[in-house]
């Protein structure tokens, strides 16, 4: 009988109802841990910037500035969530490709720790804002063009991407040296990310070498030897039994290793070294509980299992065709001797949560849960048909806790107006 951080499926089904998300509190710290614990170099500082957008609620921040991260927004509400935690602003990084003179003023004024500026109107707009009283850190979102091994969609850096700027692009240089000779401004060095669940390590590897042979190009061309780095998240995770993990233990010492090699051969002023996993912190930990509503066979054979979830609260096989497993409770040691698909609720024939699944064979009331759902599935659930999004909780030691509530239809209809 599967539990999660000590607490029973059924259990968690009859306190919260489905479809409900669970998250394993102590998987999440662990992973904290492991980034802090080998992210680290003798002779460089790091620090590790938790991507929010991955999972991020008020609960979530508070745990992960206990765990000494720091936190990566790219909005306004989510600057808001982590301000409203208590997160402190000093720790917090502002990122995103189109952010507004509003979210910039709101960054200076909350003293935001660093700004990660996109393209030129934006380093425009902010070396208009800034004054003597709040000297920003400042990087600057380039894109090395590293082709990293991942779905099209979640490739970041080749040279048309909406992120960044290239660095074939000549106009990066004259920009860099705007930003360092602007008295109000700090600029720290670059920022990049070259994708999302990246499973082969040498891309990380490419990724550094191609972002400080850039910087010692800058240092070449005009005496700038930039003093920090961001190499983003990316960090890929296991969503089937047979897929293969990053071993983290090993690329995070690795990649800074690398850096420490070529700064040292380069003569480069690198000093600090940041990197930003999101999907890689979350992802394992989360988990997404359904009920079996009904089961209907097709004429051609095929078996659906609907769920009383949807698209709504799992985008990603829809979005990515992400693949995912799954079990069903108190049947986990039976044979999987049945294909299914699992479906939802949404009026939407890609509204599929597994395409085929081999389980036992199933009826209504059984509980399914999916794995590996912690991140990119709260953060980017939805209210499509007006289905309400379902609450999450946190369970360590045998005891549970919501860290959302579950949506009310009140709550759906709070911001309608009638029309007469
Ligand atoms: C999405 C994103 C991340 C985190 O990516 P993961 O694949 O979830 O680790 C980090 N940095 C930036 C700028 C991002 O956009």
């Amino acid at each position: 009988m599967t539990k999660i951080g000590g607490v029973t499926l059924e259990q968690l089904k009859n306190t919260y109802q489905t479809p409900l998300y669970i998250f394993d509190e102590d998987k999440i710290r662990e992973q904290c841990q492991t980034f802090k614990k080998h992210f680290k170099h003798p002779e460089l500082k790091t620090d590790v910037i938790y991507a929010s957008k991955a999972f991020l609620t008020i609960g979530m921040a508070e745990l992960i500035h206990s765990e000494g991260l720091w936190l990566d927004c790219v909005s306004q509400g989510e600057v808001y969530t982590a301000l409203k935690a208590g997160f402190p602003s000093e720790h917090i990084a502002l990122h995103g490709n189109n952010k507004t003179k509003e979210e910039l003023d709101v960054a200076l004024q909350f003293k935001i720790g660093v700004i990660v500026l996109d393209n030129p109107y934006e380093a425009d707009m902010l070396m208009e804002l800034v004054n003597e009283k709040h000297i920003p850190k400042v990087m600057l979102r380039i894109n090395p063009g590293i082709d990293a091994h991942t779905h099209d969609y979640i490739k970041t850096s080749l040279l048309d991407s909406k992120f960044g700027l290239s660095i074939q692009d000549p106009s990066v240089i004259s920009m860099i040296e705007k930003l360092v000779k602007h008295p109000f401004v700090n600029f720290l060095g670059t920022h990049s990310h070259i994708g999302s669940q990246i499973l082969e390590e040498n891309s990380f590897y490419d990724h550094v070498r191609t972002v400080l042979e850039f910087y010692a190009s800058i240092k070449e061309k005009t005496g700038i030897n930039l003093t920090e780095v961001n190499f983003g998240g990316g960090f890929g995770i296991k969503y089937l039994e047979s897929d293969a993990r990053l071993d983290l233990k090993n690329v995070l010492p690795k990649m800074l290793e690398e850096v420490y090699q070529i700064k040292t051969r380069l003569n480069l002023a690198v000093e600090k070294v940041y990197i930003e996993p999101g999907r890689s912190i979350v992802g394992e930990a989360g988990y997404t509980l359904y009920t079996i509503n009904q089961v209907k066979t097709t004429i051609n054979g095929k078996n659906y299992m609907f769920i009383d979830g949807s698209m709504n609260d799992h985008i990603r096989t829809a979005l990515y065709q992400a693949k995912y497993d799954a079990l069903v409770f108190g049947k986990e040691d039976l044979k999987k001797n049945r294909l299914y698909t699992v479906a939802g609720k949404a009026c939407e024939s890609g509204d599929i949560i597994i395409h085929d699944i081999l389980l036992p064979e199933v009826k209504p009331n059984d509980l399914l849960l999916v794995k590996s759902t912690g991140a990119y599935h709260y953060s980017m659930a939805s209210h499509y048909n007006r289905l309400t999004i379902p609450a999450v909780v946190f369970v360590k030691d045998g005891k549970s806790k919501v860290i959302v509530k579950r949506e009310s239809f009140m709550d759906l209809l709070s911001h309608d107006e009638h029309l007469v």
